[in-house]
C-alpha cells in the first residue's frame, strides 16, 4: 500500500503546464517536475519558456519547452498530439496561462474584452478539449484549473471586469467538466489564488493604494508565493486528490472570508 507521501508522486508520468514559462506556471511546473513528472513548459513567449525549461534541467529536473497559444484550438489540439506520439501517454494538464487588464468596464475595447476572455476561458476550454480527448482514451488523468478569487469577488480597487467575469466562468467550466470527465477517470479540479507576486501583480503594487487594499483585505498581511500555488497544484494533479473533482481550492491568504 502506497505511504501518503507516496500519493503525491508523479514517477513516470507526463505533466504539461500552459503558461510555464514564468510566474505561477512556472513554479507548479517546477513542483511537478520536483515529484519527478516529465513536464512540458507551453508557452506564448518561446525565450523565456526555453530559458526557464533549461534552468529546470540543470537543477536535474526533466523539463522541456513547447511553444503555445491556447487562444489556438489547433495548436492545443497539436501539441497534445505531439506529446501523445512522443510519450505515449499525457497524465496532468495544468490550465495557467491568463491575462488582466485593469480598464474600466465602460472604456473596454471590443478587442480587449475578446482577448481576456480567448486566454482566460477559451483557451483553457481548447486544451482541456484536446488534452481531456487523449486522458478519456487513456481512462485518467487530472486537470488543474488556475482561476481566481477573482472568480468569487470584485477586486478592490481595481477595475477588471473581464477579468473577474472571465475567471467566474473558469469556476463552473471545471465543475461542467468534472461532472462529464468523471465516469472516465479524469478529474478536473481549480485553484483560485488572492493576490501572488508575479509580473502581473507587479505593477499594482507599486501603486501605493492598490498595495494598501491588496494587503489590507488580505487576513494573513502578505502577498502568496507562486511556491505556495505550486503545493496545491501537486495536491490535485497527483493521487493525493484521488477523491476531489469538481473542487475549487481558494489560495487567498484568506482575502475571500470577510
Ligand atoms: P504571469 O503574467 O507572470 O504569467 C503568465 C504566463 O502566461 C506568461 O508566461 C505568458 O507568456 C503566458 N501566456 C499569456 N498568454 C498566453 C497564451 N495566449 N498562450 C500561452 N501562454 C500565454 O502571470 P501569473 O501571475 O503567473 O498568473 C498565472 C495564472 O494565475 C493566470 O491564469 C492568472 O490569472 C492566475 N492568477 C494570478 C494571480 C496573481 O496574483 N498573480 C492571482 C489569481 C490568479
Amino acid at each position: 500500500m502506497a505511504s501518503v507521501l507516496d500519493k503525491f508522486r508523479l514517477d513516470e508520468q507526463v505533466a504539461v503546464v500552459t503558461g510555464g514559462a514564468r510566474g505561477i506556471g512556472l513554479a507548479i511546473a517546477t513542483a511537478l517536475a520536483e515529484a519527478k513528472a516529465k513536464v512540458v513548459l507551453a508557452d506564448l513567449d518561446a525565450d523565456t519558456g526555453e530559458a526557464s525549461a533549461a534552468r529546470l534541467r540543470q537543477q536535474g529536473l526533466e523539463a522541456h519547452f513547447y511553444p503555445l497559444d491556447v487562444t489556438q484550438p489547433a495548436q492545443a489540439e497539436a501539441l497534445a498530439q505531439a506529446l501523445v506520439e512522443r510519450w505515449g501517454r499525457v497524465d496532468v494538464l495544468v490550465n495557467n496561462a491568463g491575462i488582466c487588464r485593469n480598464t474600466p468596464a465602460l472604456e473596454t475595447p471590443d478587442e480587449e474584452w475578446r482577448l481576456v476572455f480567448e486566454v482566460n476561458v477559451h483557451g483553457v476550454f481548447w486544451c482541456s478539449r484536446a488534452f481531456g480527448r487523449r486522458m478519456v482514451a487513456q481512462k485518467r488523468g487530472s486537470i488543474v484549473n488556475i482561476a481566481s478569487m477573482s472568480g468569487r469577488i470584485v477586486n478592490k480597487p481595481q477595475p477588471q471586469a473581464a477579468y473577474n467575469a472571465s475567471k467566474a466562468a473558469v469556476i463552473h467550466l471545471t465543475k461542467s467538466l468534472a461532472a462529464e470527465l468523471a465516469p472516465y477517470g479524469v478529474r478536473v479540479n481549480a485553484i483560485s489564488p488572492g493576490y501572488i507576486g508575479t509580473e502581473m501583480t507587479k505593477r499594482g503594487l507599486e501603486t501605493p493604494a492598490w498595495r494598501q487594499d491588496w494587503l489590507g483585505l488580505t487576513p494573513m498581511g502578505r502577498l502568496g508565493e507562486p511556491a505556495e500555488v505550486a503545493s496545491c497544484a501537486l495536491f490535485l494533479a497527483s493521487e493525493a486528490s484521488s477523491y476531489l473533482t469538481g473542487s475549487e481550492l481558494v489560495v487567498d491568504g484568506g482575502y475571500t472570508v470577510w
